[in-house]
């Protein structure tokens, strides 16, 4: 398989079909140092190079103290590629580490979406690419359904609240095996986070069953995926889309197939 080919099909295929990007946009992608942030800035750079629109891409990564090694050799190996990279150490984040060693990742991520929103206003970005994947997503919506008891995941596009960022995920359909096959033929330079929370146990336990259920089901995460964009409403329990009214002999009383599953 040409990894990077699929990669920049996938990513395309998300920026296509959930309109990521549009013509002017100045595109920020939040590099964290690790594999898949990486993968991202690599395929929105190459999609750059043959899109139909005009766009520019810059990079920044933001320092709350968490990465086991220093960040620059990912700079230097940005730059050495001609791409605008920003580094800024958020003393509010490390402080907070300093007073709270042990938060959690709400306090965290807060402090980290304000110093988000300040660099990219800085450098005159309206869009801001996060480097969430497929695994991500499919997590999110197992934690959410079994845990939150609502059938959600991550927004593919959203806006920040006044609508000041389009906030985009074009990693939506690239799973972790090709973000990590692609990094290492990039002979990038991967820093990993060191947070003790990264790996939480609900997360852990996500990731060994579906591991488990694609060693069977190879395509367990591309079906989860297809999922998100099929919901059958009147097959969930919501009666905000149930046509609770609709009196007809078909609907009105217990169908087949509500029967069986009854039973
Ligand atoms: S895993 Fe660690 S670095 Fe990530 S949001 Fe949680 S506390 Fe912050």
């Amino acid at each position: 398989m040409d990894v990077e080919k699929t990669i920049t099909r996938k990513v395309g295929e998300a920026i296509g079909r959930f309109r990521m990007i549009r013509d002017g946009d100045r595109v920020a992608v939040g590099v964290s140092g690790g594999k898949d942030s990486l993968t991202l800035l690599e395929a929105l750079l190459l999609l750059q190079k043959r899109a139909p629109i005009g766009f520019s891409v810059c990079a920044f990564t933001i320092e709350q103290g968490k990465f086991l090694a220093p960040i620059q050799p990912v700079g230097a190996f940005l730059r050495e590629r001609g791409v605008d990279w920003t580094y800024v150490e958020d003393t509010p984040s490390l402080n907070l580490l300093m007073e709270q060693p042990d938060h959690g990742c709400d306090l965290c991520s807060r402090f980290r979406r304000r110093a988000v929103y300040d660099i990219a206003r800085k450098l005159g970005a309206n869009v801001i690419a996060f480097g969430h994947t497929a695994d991500d997503f499919c997590e999110s919506l197992l934690r959410n359904a079994m845990f939150t008891g609502r059938i959600s995941a991550l927004p593919a596009i959203t806006w920040s609240s006044k609508r000041e960022f389009r906030l985009i995920r074009p990693l939506v359909y690239v799973t972790e095996d090709l973000t990590r096959a692609f990094a290492h033929s990039l002979g990038a330079p991967v820093i990993p986070c060191g947070c003790s929370q990264k790996t939480g146990t609900v997360r852990r336990s996500l990731r060994e069953m579906l591991a488990d259920l694609e060693k069977e089901h190879p395509f367990i995460k591309e079906n989860l995926l297809s999922a998100m964009g099929k919901i059958d409403t009147a097959r969930l329990l919501d009666t905000r889309y149930l046509d609770l009214d609709d009196s007809s002999e078909e609907s009105g009383f217990f169908p087949d197939q509500e029967l069986v599953a009854l039973r």
